[in-house]
């Protein structure tokens, strides 16, 4: 840092050295004052000391750079000369405040010190000079309260005990002197009594911090401009940080302002607002206030603040004075500037305001946090209004938001105060709440009996399906974002928690222990599954509502910006209405195996038991030939509720195992019905067992061991699509063949294919049958070979579940005894460290490595086929950060569950605008390959 670096940034008197897009600089707090300052809006003069000081002060052992001081000094002497006052001039002293203002709100670091200035010296000159002893008195004991509580104990690192900290001191000597003199709130408080008060305060702050309260006014103003610096690294901010994802390495402004009051009297007051509703996002100015207090009554909720105005008054507040009503000459001036802030900012604005004897000053402002209605609400309006565009709009609501309208969440309300057990990976979206279970013919029972029940397993699998399906909520120990439980539950939208670890599941006592306690089943639970959040007992819930026509116009916005294409993982008819209601073009994937697990599965999981427990080709063909009329039906509903979209169909791609009961009840229930032994049944599924299932027989492998299956399942496909074509409907199938690591297998397929499709267009008298035939990416062999696989495959589908377990040789159902261990991003002190991995790979795509594997695939791909067809279907299809690289790499669509399909559309726009160039060309061609399906 040289001599000429500009440390401090002058606003007042209708000039501001800053503007508001210097916020890495200025902070949010200092960029938007200079921003108010320059647009005429009256606010009192101040500067910004920069981050940069705060980035150098912790560079250089918490010194300053040399040329802080003067820079300082002579800010100060501006301030002085608009105000007309001297800072320490007893006779018309100038007071300021101190706020610290990071790049991003950060609610729980802010440290504010109000009243600096105030010393025996000037004291009584402002008291002669305001006439108002009663206002001093009370401003000084604001300042001895936050001066030794910010800077003289929490930047000086002293930790007190519970409750022994010194503000909590003070506040309790103050309430022993209300007590005394019979005060119920502070403003009972007379001048006399505030000045012995303040007598009995500076004793306090010598007894609990051993040292006087400052009385130089220089010395209250760097102590509290160190304060700021030094609470950027205080526990609560590095926490704050932590939690929203903020780089340590901003730093925070320091904001020295002159004081203004609105503790002056009964024409004083102080208030926050918002220009629309924060929680509805109705667009009316909303607010509260307080007459004769300064901005921390409103907010420390010690007294009752009156509603802004008469239209927003609630049951609660009916009684109170509306600013309004009190004041309407300042009311109106409010609004007037409530309206510039709107039109200038284009966004809902978080505003603070102080009233000095009938005069208006603004304090503060930024952009308001909202709820996810409000902010879908907020982004449609103001883009019907014309005060946005559309691309403005899609990126004024979060996924996070997004997902807060699409399901039933727990109250908000309820999760502040409720006790949290344990902490797990957020599998599944929304809130439920219900009674534990641990087995799945339990969930069933007690489902059936109209309980909400939370299904509660070490881990799940196919066999649970029922009692997943009956569950509110699924609750596992283990696994990963792909494991069985978290697909599946994604998959219905349902509420879902998946490795949990701190859970010690007992199926058999039915019981489930964490953290010294015992719970048993019928226990109530809540789970937030958007979080991955355990809570103790039934919290309340809330429910979405289904047909928001905001969200269907935001949304529709959301489509007329993205260039990606966004299709559903969806396996039944009923998962492709729900794709359907949610705005999928197409399914992505259709996982044939789920037609066996689930209702009405018992017979097509027998015939598919007999066809795998078959000895001959023969018996298969058998066997696959009772099983074709199901998987037909089941294929035809799919094709017929996607009319006119295209449904990715994959051929059966778990290894056979999976499908034979291992328990020995319904392995002698299955022999019996075949006509065969318990010990036959046995040996195939010995046979059938392998050390690796999931890099074994499985996928195409299938396939090409069994052509008889795969055959039944292209001709189940082929003739569902002509059927429906006979019946006046469009059918658009897209075979795809899973686990593929070489062209030869595709080649071997296309061969069996080719084979039936000329058997199924005669029978039907066709001259030509429409669909695609293409594979699964999902082996790193496969990307790498990407070229030579294009010369068969129609399209790509990237399989990034089984990729990322390939690429990083990591079990996707069974990360959790170490994963942690590779998040961890903080040490046992509790300082920063660089985690192992920036992410769970199986939630966001590695784009160093698994994404680099894509790239690679699809760049190869095109080098054959340029107009290859290219999408997602691993659980990142649905992950917006995920979706951000998809977009970037050139992908048609991502394909995800129907639930998700809302955020992808939206994360796809917001991608869309972030890439976008500056100024897009007027007339675009569309590329080939470049649809929206
Ligand atoms: C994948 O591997 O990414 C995929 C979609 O297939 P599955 O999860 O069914 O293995
Ligand atoms: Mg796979």
């Amino acid at each position: 840092m040289t001599k000429a670096t500009k440390h401090v940034y002058f606003f007042g008197a209708g000039k501001a050295d800053g503007r508001a897009d210097m916020k890495e600089l200025l902070g949010g707090k200092g960029a938007n004052l200079a921003e108010m300052v320059n647009l005429g809006i009256p606010v009192p003069a101040g500067f910004t000391i920069t981050t940069g000081v705060c980035t150098y002060y912790y560079e250089h052992g918490r010194r300053y750079p040399k040329a802080l001081p003067a820079q300082v000094g002579a800010a100060m002497a501006r301030i002085e000369k608009i105000m007309g006052k001297k800072f320490g001039d007893p006779s018309d002293p100038l007071l300021v405040s101190c706020r610290s203002g990071a790049r991003a709100s950060m609610p729980s670091m802010m440290e504010t010190v109000l009243n600096i200035g105030l010393t025996s010296a000037t004291i009584p000159g402002l008291i002669a000079l305001t006439g108002n002893a009663r206002f001093v008195w009370d401003a000084y004991r604001r300042l001895i309260m936050m001066y030794s509580d910010v800077v003289m104990e929490k930047a000086a690192g002293l930790e007190p005990a519970e409750d022994q900290g010194v503000r909590k001191q003070l506040e309790r000597v103050m309430d022993q002197v209300k007590r005394q003199v019979g005060a119920k709130v502070d403003t009972d408080l007379g001048a006399d009594q505030l000045e012995t008060l303040c007598q009995q305060f500076r004793a306090k702050v010598q007894q609990v911090i051993g040292k006087p309260f400052p009385d130089d006014p220089q010395e209250q103003l760097w102590g509290a401009v160190g304060a700021v610096f030094q609470s950027w690294n205080g526990k609560r901010a590095i926490s704050y940080r932590r939690i929203e994802g903020i780089p340590d390495f901003w730093g925070t402004a320091t904001n020295v302002q002159a004081m203004v009051f609105g503790n002056m009297g009964a024409d004083s007051a102080t208030g926050v607002a918002f220009t629309r509703n924060p929680a509805t996002g109705e667009d009316a100015f909303f607010g509260e206030w307080l007459t004769n207090a300064q901005g921390e009554d409103v907010v420390a909720g010690i007294r009752t603040p009156n509603p802004l105005n008469v239209a927003t008054k609630s049951e609660h507040t009916e009684h109170l004075k509306s600013l309004e009503e009190a004041m309407p000459a300042v009311y109106a001036r409010l609004v007037a500037i409530r309206n510039r802030l709107e039109r200038h900012y284009r966004d809902m604005q978080d505003i603070e305001f102080t009233i000095e004897r009938g005069k208006l000053w603004m304090l503060q402002t930024r952009t308001g946090k909202r709820t996810g209605t409000a902010a879908v609400r907020m982004a449609v309006e103001m883009m019907r209004d014309k005060l946005i565009r559309k691309e403005a709009a899609v990126t004024r609501v979060t996924p996070a938001q997004l997902d807060e309208l699409l399901h039933r969440i727990l109250d908000p309300k309820a999760e502040k105060v409720a006790r949290v057990l344990a902490k797990g990976l957020p599998a599944g979206p929304g809130g439920a709440a219900g009674r534990l279970v641990f087995t799945a013919p339990d969930a069933v029972a007690w489902a059936e009996r109209g309980e909400p029940v939370v299904l509660c397993r070490e881990e799940t699998n196919p066999e649970d399906v029922e009692g997943m399906r009956a569950a509110a909520a699924i609750l596992t120990a283990r696994g990963g974002m792909t494991s069985h439980a978290a697909l599946v539950a994604r998959g219905w939208g349902k509420c879902c928690i998946v490795g949990c670890g701190a859970l010690h599941v007992s199926a058999q006592d039915k019981t489930v222990s964490v953290s010294s306690q015992t719970l048993a089943e019928g226990d109530w639970v809540s789970l937030n599954g958007s979080r991955g959040i355990l809570y103790q007992g039934k919290l309340a819930t809330v429910d979405p509502d289904p047909e928001n026509p905001m969200l269907v116009e935001f949304l529709a916005a959301c489509d007329k910006v993205r260039r990606l294409g966004v299709r559903a993982n969806a396996d039944s008819p009923k998962d492709a209405a729900i794709a359907r209601k949610f705005g999928a073009a197409g399914i992505g994937l259709l996982r044939t195996e789920h037609m066996f697990y689930g209702e009405g599965a018992d017979q097509p999981l027998f015939l598919l038991r007999k066809m795998i427990l078959s000895n001959t080709p023969e018996e298969r063909r058998a066997a696959c030939a009772e099983l074709y009329p199901f998987v037909k039906a089941d294929l035809k509903g799919t094709l017929a509720a996607m009319d006119g979209l295209p449904v990715t169909i994959r051929l059966l791609d778990p290894p056979l195992h999976e499908f034979v009961p291992q328990d020995e009840a319904k392995q002698k229930e299955l022999a019996q019905a075949l006509g065969i032994t318990l010990q036959d049944v046995r040996n195939r599924a010995e046979g059938l067992h392998e050390s690796n299932p999931m890099m074994g027989h499985r996928g195409v492998r299938l396939g090409v061991t069994y052509p008889e299956v795969s055959e039944m399942q292209v001709r189940a496909i082929l003739e569902a699509a002509a059927e429906l074509r006979a019946e006046g409907k469009k059918a658009l199938p897209e075979i795809m063949i899973p686990v593929t690591c070489t062209v030869n297998e595709l080649k071997d397929q296309q061969a069996l294919i080719g084979k039936v499709k000329a058997e199924v267009m005669k029978k039907f008298g066709l001259k030509r049958l429409d669909f695609l035939v293409g594979t699964m990416i999902e082996i790193p062999r496969a990307a790498l070979t990407a070229n030579r696989m294009a010369e068969v495959a129609e399209f790509f589908s990237f399989g990034t579940n089984d990729m990322t377990q390939m690429g990083f040789g990591f079990s996707r159902d069974d990360i959790g005894s170490f994963m942690p261990a590779y998040l961890k991003d903080r040490d046992e002190n509790d300082q920063k460290i660089t985690p192992i991995l920036p992410a769970d790979p199986f939630q966001t795509l590695d784009i160093e490595g698994v994404g680099e594997l894509v790239r690679m695939g699809i760049e190869r791909g095109r080098a054959t086929r340029p107009n290859l067809k290219v999408g997602i279907c691993g659980e990142h299809g649905g992950d917006p950060a995920s979706i951000h690289f998809c977009h970037q790499v050139g992908m048609n669509y991502v394909s995800c569950s129907p639930f998700r399909v809302p955020i992808a559309r939206l994360a796809a726009a917001q991608i869309a605008v972030k890439d976008a160039p500056k100024k897009p060309a007027k007339k675009r061609t569309r590329k080939a390959g470049k649809s929206k399906k």
